[in-house]
Formats: C-alpha cells, structure tokens, sequence
C-alpha cells in the first residue's frame, strides 16, 4: 500500500528525530511492502524564520491533503521573546484546532529493560506498566467560557461538554480498549461536577455495543492515587481535557523515561497528528544526543491508528524491545558512567539508535 506522511521536524532536536523516525518506516515499508512518501513542511521557530508565522497556511493545508502527519517538536530560547501569539508553540494549538484532532493518546509504557528509571518501587510497577491516556483535547475548561468581572475581583473558567463531544472521545476509548486488554475507565468527577454525571450518561448508553469490554469509573482524585499506587490495574482511562492534562503527565512520570513516550491525537475522519511528548529539547539539539526512541514508537501508532497496520506497529516496537534487550542506550536511559559496564549497557547517538532499529526490523 501507498501512503502520505507530511513530516514536521520543527525545532531543536526535531529534525534529527523525525530522520529516524523516517528510516524506520522506510524499513517496515521495505519489509512489509509498502511505500511511505514524505513531505516536509514548516512550523515553529523553523517557519518563523522562514515566512515570520508560527504555522503557515500552506503547512496547514498540506497536513489535511496528507494521510497522516508526523511532527519532531518546536520552540527553543531564540524564539522566545516574541509575543505570544508569534511564538513556535502556536502551530501546536493551530495544528490541533485546524485537523479537529479531538482526541488525544498517551501511553504510558514503562519498558522492563527501563525498569530503573521508574521512580516507584518495584514491587508496585512489577515487570512494566502499560496503560493509555485518552484525553479529550478540545472541549473543556480549556475552551469554555473564561473572563474576569469588570471590577477584576473575581474570574472564572467554564467546563462544558456536549454529548457529541463525549461520545465521539468515548468511542475512541472503548476502541482502543478492544485492541488491548479490555478495560476502560472513565475518569471523572461525577460526586461534584454536572458535566461528569453528563460523561457517566453517555458512556452507559454506548456500553452496550462494547460487552467484551470491563467498564468502570473513578473519581479523578482517587484516579491521581492509584495511578502511583497501583498503576497495573489501568488498561485504557478516558477523561475530559483538563484531567487527561493532569493524569497524562502524572504517568508519563511513572515511566521515567521522556524520550521514550509517543502520542498521537486523532479527530474523526481527517490526518492524525502523531507526535513524542517531549520538546524540541535545546540544551542537547545538533549534537547526535537526542533519543529518537520517542519518535520511533509514536511512528509505530501512526502505522496502528492511522493505517490500521497492525503487524508493522507491532514490528517496531518489538525492534525497539530488542535493541534495548541487547543493551544499547542512549545518554537519556542509560546508567551512571560507573553502572554502564556493570548493567551491560552501551552509549549510542542518535543516528547508531535509529540504525540499530533499522537492523532489528530487518532480522526479527
Ligand atoms: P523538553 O522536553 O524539550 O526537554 C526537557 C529535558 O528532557 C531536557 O533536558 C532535554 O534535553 C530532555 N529531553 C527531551 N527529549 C529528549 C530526547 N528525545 N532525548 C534525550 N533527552 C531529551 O522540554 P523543555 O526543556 O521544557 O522545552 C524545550 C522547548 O520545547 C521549549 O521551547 C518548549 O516550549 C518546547 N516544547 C515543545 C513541545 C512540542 O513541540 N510538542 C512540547 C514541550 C515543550
């Protein structure tokens, strides 16, 4: 099959990653026999040099003329004297608003291989974790109606969902639930807040269609605890825009590793934007420093979400399950200088990972 991947290298250490991310795909197209075509645009720092606009209209049309759209990351210390509305971050909130990506997955996987960078014990983590975020990304308190009063004494933030808003999130979590273990929490505050107990009616009137998946609810205080208390007991959470915000950063945490956490945020029918959690990281840019591991696995949901390619995500993250099993590193995930030798490991850049993700591809 034949597909087209807008890329989006950005800033800082962006460029590098987005690379890797792109000779890996080329390595599951090769082996699985597809072909990915790759068109690079601008945003961030990167178009605002070029064009003086964070997210020129040219990158928005071509990512929604795409069949998916790969982003590295933006924004660094050069830009940040500009006003807020010019600054890189801004094609971030353009890119989502303008592909309606309402939807917005985080795993949270903790590789047994990374098990030391966890900051729990390890007999609450056990031999990994694997859970996935479903945050909603653009209803909420983030987008409801926000003022001050005209003396300026008080201010207020309005959480409000539709029930097509809810729906169409929810769904997204009931699937992505069948495609793992089976199991989907609502997280919410049904106790307290009316657009919760709103959350709670949709969800029990589409449970029905989903009888193989074990549904349940938690508040999202409780849901704040358990998640360092016993993360295994989560498969999929799905919750609203401002505690998928909060929780989705509390488990990416638990893992330990930021260069290690994909995302992919997904609306109805158009491209998906599939991007790492972390940042265009400045202090380590052009210096073959950046993991691209990151990059590589939210390639592997690119491939799942967006192209239904089940066996080639698969692929990916085995490969990367095997390159860390024979102990490569890079400076992000790897041990004290004086540990290194004793735990077998081996300091590698930026391009030796990608490439020893392209061999593990072609031999597993
Ligand atoms: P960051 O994620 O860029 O970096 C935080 C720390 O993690 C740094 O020490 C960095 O070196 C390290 N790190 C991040 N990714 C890494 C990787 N792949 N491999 C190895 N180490 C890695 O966060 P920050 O420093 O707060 O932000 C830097 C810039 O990135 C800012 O301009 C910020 O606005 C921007 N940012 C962009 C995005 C995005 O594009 N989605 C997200 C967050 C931050």
């Amino acid at each position: 099959m034949k597909f087209n991947i807008v890329t989006i290298p950005g800033d800082g250490i962006g460029p590098d990653i987005v690379r890797e991310g792109c000779r890996v795909l080329d390595a599951v197209g090769a082996r699985f026999g597809h072909t990915f075509t790759y068109k690079s645009v601008l945003a961030g720092g990167a178009a605002i040099d070029a064009t003086g606009e964070p997210l020129p209209a040219e990158t928005l049309a071509a990512c929604l003329a795409s069949d998916a759209v790969l982003l590295g990351a933006v924004g660094g210390p050069k830009w940040d004297v500009l006003p807020g509305n010019k600054r890189p971050e801004k094609a971030l909130l353009g890119l989502r608003g303008g592909m309606k990506v309402y939807a917005n997955l985080r795993p949270a996987l903790m590789f047994r291989q990374l098990s030391a960078a966890c900051p729990l014990k390890s007999e609450i983590v056990g031999n990994g974790l694997d859970i996935l975020i479903v945050r909603e990304l653009t209803g909420g308190m983030y987008f409801g109606d926000r003022g001050r009063s005209s003396d300026g004494n008080s201010a207020w933030d309005t959480e409000a969902y539709s029930k097509e808003e809810i729906a169409r999130v929810v769904k997204i979590g009931f699937e992505s639930a069948l495609k793992r273990n089976k199991k989907l929490c609502v997280v919410d505050k049904a106790n307290i807040l009316e657009t919760s107990r709103l959350w709670r009616e949709v969800t029990e009137a589409m449970k029905g269609s989903y009888p193989t998946v074990e549904l349940s609810y938690m508040y999202v205080d409780n849901a704040a605890m358990q998640l360092v208390r016993n993360p295994g007991q989560f498969d999929v959470i799905v919750t609203s825009n401002m505690f998928g915000d909060i929780l989705s950063d509390e488990a990416s945490q638990i893992t330990g590793s930021i260069g290690m956490l994909a995302s992919a945020s997904l609306g109805d029918s158009g491209p998906g934007l599939y991007e790492p959690i972390h940042g265009s990281a400045p202090d380590i840019a052009g210096k073959d420093l950046a993991n691209p591991l990151a990059t590589i696995l939210t390639c592997a949901m690119l491939l799942r979400y967006s192209f239904s390619l089940e066996n080639e995500a698969r692929a990916i993250e085995q490969a990367v399950e095997s390159v860390l099993d024979d102990g490569w590193r890079t400076g992000d995930i790897a041990g004290s200088a004086k540990d290194r030798e004793a735990l077998g490991e081996k300091l590698v850049g930026t391009r030796k990972m990608g490439d020893l993700v392209v061999a593990a591809l072609a031999t597993h």
